[in-house]
């Protein structure tokens, strides 16, 4: 059974609203306003505090907020963040941002607004600040990075199988154009031949069907090499694909449309929400989740059908014994404090058994406890005891046993394709060499081609070479044609690293360190050239990230250039 969506209203939102519809709202601004009262001697009231910052857009309001004590809220820190976009200046973006993470430490939209603000005005603070925060281990944050980095690395690599193949086009063009014009080889029906070729790029829209149809008229002339890094590609993208199977589950759970979205919405933000657990998994949540809203009888009730039924995870035992704890029940809290305690290695245990302690007036006791707290790394200046929160693999654990949807991520073409081409590199047709004039590099084949000792070589150069009178004026004209072979080759390879560096060693076939190069550009190159495949959460709000890009694709392309064209000079042409 589906679980029921008791409420879904934000506490900070409701009093807000209440306090707007109150005359008290009234009397405070023409307090403010008249300067009877000041604005700091609200400070401990975030409602007041939010609503004068709203009324008179005063700074101090912001700075006092800065020092309250907020549960994680989704949609004032979206607020904040779109104040922090539409700022004038640095300062007014730093300070709105930090304000949006104070109130939402763990979202990434604010970990991403740093790092765009600071690739935008070239400083480091904002770095530092998106560094501090503790976005890596919230598990909504952890969903984003998964769900994005499985689409960027198979785009890459498909952005690589392109490059692959237009390189390797552009080298076989003239040898396929040449072929598919099986009466006489003449240049004009070579060209015909080219224009042919060319409709893919000019009809078809879409980068897909462009790569699909020149591998497959690849798979003609490719050596067994070559073959096998198609394969290879064609491989990690069928590999990539099925592990993005539980994708389209990350994607729904970002757009706020799955049950384990729900649940984690009602752990981490500040709303009243509830949900019905239908299972013992779910349970976890449930428990946790009223007691942050207050119920304690029915988390108590849960915490303890959990307890007896043999769950005895920290976060369970923890925080019933808090329960305990609140309601006077000491020494049933500290049983299951030091049980606790001897079964893992966390902090708030320690903490909230010095708590206890403190409250019954065993002050070296509680000393002692808060001392090995500290020593697990955890410390709190609060005086109620703290909760653990279910933890991210719980979470996991929610999400994974959805239900698996075979093609909701990928478009079901994508993969097919890849394997048909695939399948097809393995039919053993191909069109009988030779496929150039060793002398003049023309595309040619059996019919035009005139054996010259042990080499192959086209009839013009054939009877070019016949006229000539000695050996020394055949080697002479032999260099020349040569050179401007190499020439033209070269050129034409520096234009297409230039393109896409990398591509100008895959068209000199040195392919596998010009894949490399390609697919490594590619990485930094998609989120610019292909944003609409990935995955924005529900709700997004951030300042552009289009810098962020843009800086790290300049730096990757640098580096990348000047490797490519100083390996380029390197190859010897022929
Ligand atoms: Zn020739
Ligand atoms: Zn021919």
């Amino acid at each position: 059974m589906l679980a029921v969506v008791l409420l879904v209203v934000f506490q900070f939102d409701t009093s807000y609203k209440a306090f707007l519809q109150s005359p008290r709202s009234e009397a405070v601004f023409v307090g403010l306003t008249q300067g009877r009262y000041k604005i700091s001697d609200f400070a401990d009231d975030p409602v007041v505090l939010w609503f004068w910052r709203n009324t008179a857009n005063d700074p101090q309001a912001d700075s006092l907020l800065m020092r309250t004590h907020f549960r994680r809220n989704f949609h004032i820190s979206a607020a904040l963040r779109w104040e922090a976009k539409e700022a004038d200046d640095y300062e007014t973006a730093m300070n709105k941002l930090n304000l949006a993470s104070h109130l939402d430490s763990s979202a990434v939209e604010n970990f991403l607004s740093f790092l765009a603000l600071a690739a935008k005005s070239r400083k480091v603070d904002p770095v530092i600040s998106a560094l501090a925060l503790p976005v890596f281990t919230d598990f909504r944050s952890q969903i984003f990075f998964i769900a994005n980095g499985i689409v960027l690395v198979f785009l890459a690599f498909f952005m690589c199988g392109f490059v692959y193949v237009a390189s390797k086009t552009v080298y076989y063009l003239p040898v396929i154009s040449h072929r598919i014009d099986i009466q006489e080889h003449g240049r004009l029906k070579g060209i015909i031949g080219l224009v042919a070729l060319l409709f893919p790029v000019l009809v078809f829209r879409n980068l897909f069907l462009i790569f699909v149809s020149y591998a497959v008229l690849l798979l003609f002339v490719f050596s067994k090499h070559e073959r096998n890094l198609l394969r290879g590609i064609l491989c990690f993208m069928i590999v990539v694909f099925v592990f993005s199977l539980p994708l389209h589950d990350l994607m729904l759970f970002l757009s706020k449309d799955s049950k384990s979205y729900r649940l984690y919405e009602m752990v981490h933000y500040d709303n009243s929400m509830t949900l019905d657990s239908d299972n013992e998994q779910e349970k976890l949540f449930e428990a946790y989740a009223l007691k942050q809203v207050g119920d304690l009888e029915r988390s108590m009730s849960l915490y303890e059908e959990m307890y007896y039924t043999g769950r005895r995870e920290i976060a369970v035992v923890n925080n019933l014994a808090n329960i305990y704890f609140i309601y006077g029940e000491v020494a049933r809290a500290e049983t299951l404090y030091s049980y606790t305690m001897r079964a893992g290695s966390k902090g708030e245990p320690f903490f909230n058994m010095g708590l206890l302690k403190l409250r019954s007036l065993e002050y070296s006791e509680s000393s002692r406890y808060m001392a090995e707290a500290r020593r697990r790394g955890f410390s709190s200046s609060s005086t109620e005891p703290l909760d653990i929160m279910p933890s991210t693999s719980e979470f996991y654990r929610i999400l994974l046993s959805e239900k698996l949807d075979l093609f909701g991520a990928i478009n079901p073409i994508f993969f097919f394709a890849s394997l048909a081409i695939f399948v097809l590199s393995f039919l053993p047709y191909r069109f009988p060499p030779p496929f150039y004039c060793t002398t003049c590099g023309r595309a040619i084949c059996r019919k035009c081609q005139e054996a010259e000792a042990d080499e192959i070589i086209c009839k013009e150069c054939f009877a070019k070479l016949k006229t000539t009178e000695n050996v020394e004026m055949e080697q002479l004209l032999r260099h020349s044609v040569g050179n401007r072979h190499r020439r033209m080759k070269r050129t034409i390879a520096y234009l297409l690293n230039a393109i896409v560096p990398g591509a100008g060693l895959i068209y000199l076939n040195k392919n596998f360190s010009g894949l490399c190069v390609v697919y490594l550009v590619m990485l930094t190159y998609t989120p610019l050239l292909l944003p609409q495949f990935f995955v924005k959460p529900a709700g997004w709000v951030s300042l552009p990230l289009s810098s962020i890009f843009v800086v790290i694709a300049v730096v990757v392309a640098l580096f990348a250039y000047v490797y490519t064209f100083l390996a380029i000079r390197g190859v010897h042409g022929d």
